[in-house]
């Protein structure tokens, strides 16, 4: 048989079959989502200079049966951006797929991939904002227009009692999302809310290679937090 040309003798990999296989929803934005202009023209960018990274909102992962939630800002631009796999592929994912395995609450080996296998038990991760922004920093707009979806992914958990929040901005959004007042629900790391909803929202900082390599966060006080969740998830 004759191949007209070398592309068409690979199979897709799997970001194309993951991107042919999203289906949008009120939970989920599709790929091409156009309500963040500033975000849309930089996912566009990404996509001239890496056409081969998933360059489109993130969906969540993990156990659609979860109790606890992780919520993070929004994808960074050679980790998420890149895999199309929330917190997969730079370095906040390290701590926090470690920590996940320690708790039982993954199987599989991370691999900061894609296809590498692993899969959540009882836990999904998630991000407030689906995009990636420049300087990883939402506009409050942006945060705002893109909370229908946080609030809808997370309203879509049926079995969900605790979200971990990493970070201000996460812990903001997800309280508005949850229907919350903010001033009566300031951050704090390990720091544990009772929504009148009856969800529980515990904070921590966030993962991210500034936070650990200052020591803002060590794994010990990220492990306290997942600790918290579990003790709470009765
Ligand atoms: S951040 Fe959310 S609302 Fe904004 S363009 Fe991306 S998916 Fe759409």
């Amino acid at each position: 048989m004759e191949i007209d040309s070398p592309e068409l003798a690979l199979p897709p990999g799997p970001i194309a079959l993951a991107r042919a296989a999203h289906v949008p929803s009120a939970a989920e934005p599709p790929l091409d989502c156009p309500l963040c202009p500033r975000l849309a023209a930089y996912r566009d960018d990404n996509a001239a200079r890496q056409p081969g990274w998933w360059n489109a909102p993130v969906p969540g992962f993990g156990d659609p049966d979860a109790w606890l939630a992780i919520a993070g800002l929004a994808p960074g631009v050679q980790g998420a951006n890149r895999t199309g796999r929330p917190f997969t592929g730079d370095w906040a994912g390290l701590l926090l797929f470690q920590t996940l395995e320690k708790f039982g609450l993954s199987s599989g080996v991370y691999a900061g991939k894609l296809d590498d296998g692993l899969s959540l038990h009882g836990a999904f991760i998630t991000n407030a904002v689906r995009c990636v922004p420049p300087q990883n920093k939402p506009e409050p707009a942006e945060i705002k227009t893109c909370r229908s979806f946080h609030a809808a992914r997370l309203a879509a958990l049926p079995n969900l009692k605790v979200i971990i929040t990493l970070g201000s901005i996460a812990h903001q959004s997800t309280i508005k999302a949850l229907g919350g007042k903010l001033p009566k629900y300031p951050f704090g790391h390990n720091a544990v809310h009772r929504l009148p909803g009856g969800m529980i929202i515990i904070d921590a900082y966030h993962c991210s290679r500034l936070n650990t390599n200052t020591g803002r966060l060590t794994p010990d006080m990220f492990e306290a937090v997942f600790a918290t969740a579990l003790s709470l998830k009765a």
